[in-house]
């Protein structure tokens, strides 16, 4: 992907990622939006969900996708182990925005891309960095006006263009993180799996590996 030539073809799903959400979703029985999970304590054979209204659920098994700090926030009784594995990821927290500027994109046209960095000068820190994803290329849009995301970047964009603002965090890659993402797969257990993507795929969309013997009936209550 870094060579100057010979890019990989850049597919996209038609009509977006709420195509696989839909088709997903139509093989979950019930799914509950807008419930903010508060606590999870499991057992041998199983496992309590309270929700933050303070109502709680037995289940056979859980898939716990949420970050690693999440994660461990959630566990009613972490183990030794999670508190180590879990609690060794960071996050950087950034205001993203959607602008339809082009301040942040190259001058020449030719040279914008679907991912563009901005360094304000050679000698500038990581804090510096401006990473723009330009919408039109990545999705792709079919308009006319140009859509940009941008990491940060707060200054150098007109506040009149901007539809959308956003606070993500993002995974730290730190010598620890790294190290605690292989170790990850020690956590799995028969009840409990860890499938967030930050922990297990450093912040890219790959889905988790668990262990073979993972839940076979995710989500199944009893
Ligand atoms: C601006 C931006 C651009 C990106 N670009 C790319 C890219 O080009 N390619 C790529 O591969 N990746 C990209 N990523 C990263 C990608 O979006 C993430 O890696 C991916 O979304 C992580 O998926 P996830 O399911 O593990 O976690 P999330 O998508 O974060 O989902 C976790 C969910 O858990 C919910 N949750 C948290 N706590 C609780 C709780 N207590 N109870 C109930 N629900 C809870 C959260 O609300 C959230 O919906 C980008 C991320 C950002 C922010």
């Amino acid at each position: 992907m870094l060579s100057v030539g010979g890019s990989p073809v850049w597919r996209t799903v038609t009509g977006g990622s709420r195509e696989y959400v839909d088709l997903i979703a139509e093989q979950i029985g019930e799914i509950r939006t807008g419930t903010p999970v508060r606590a999870v304590r499991r057992y041998a054979a199983g496992a309590e969900v309270t929700a933050a209204d303070g109502t709680t659920e037995s289940y056979d098994s859980v898939v716990v996708a949420v970050h690693p700090d999440q994660a461990l926030r959630l566990l009613a009784d972490p183990a030794d182990r999670e508190r180590e594995v879990l609690g060794a990821f960071r996050h950087s927290r950034n205001t993203t925005l959607l602008h339809t500027g082009t301040r942040l994109l190259p001058r020449a046209r030719g040279a914008r891309a679907s991912w563009n960095y901005l360094m304000p000068s050679c000698t500038a820190g990581a804090d510096r960095v401006r990473v723009s994803y330009g919408m039109n290329r990545l999705q792709p849009l079919d308009a006319t006006e140009t859509f940009v995301v941008t990491l940060g970047g707060e200054e150098r964009v007109d506040p009149a263009r901007v539809p959308a603002r956003m606070l993500y965090e993002h995974p730290v890659c730190t010598p620890e993180s790294v190290a605690a993402q292989r170790r990850l797969h020690e956590l799995a257990g028969d009840v409990c799996v860890f499938a967030g993507a930050p922990a297990t795929a450093g912040g890219s969309t790959r889905t988790a590996a668990a262990r073979e013997s993972r839940p076979a009936a995710l989500g199944a209550r009893r």
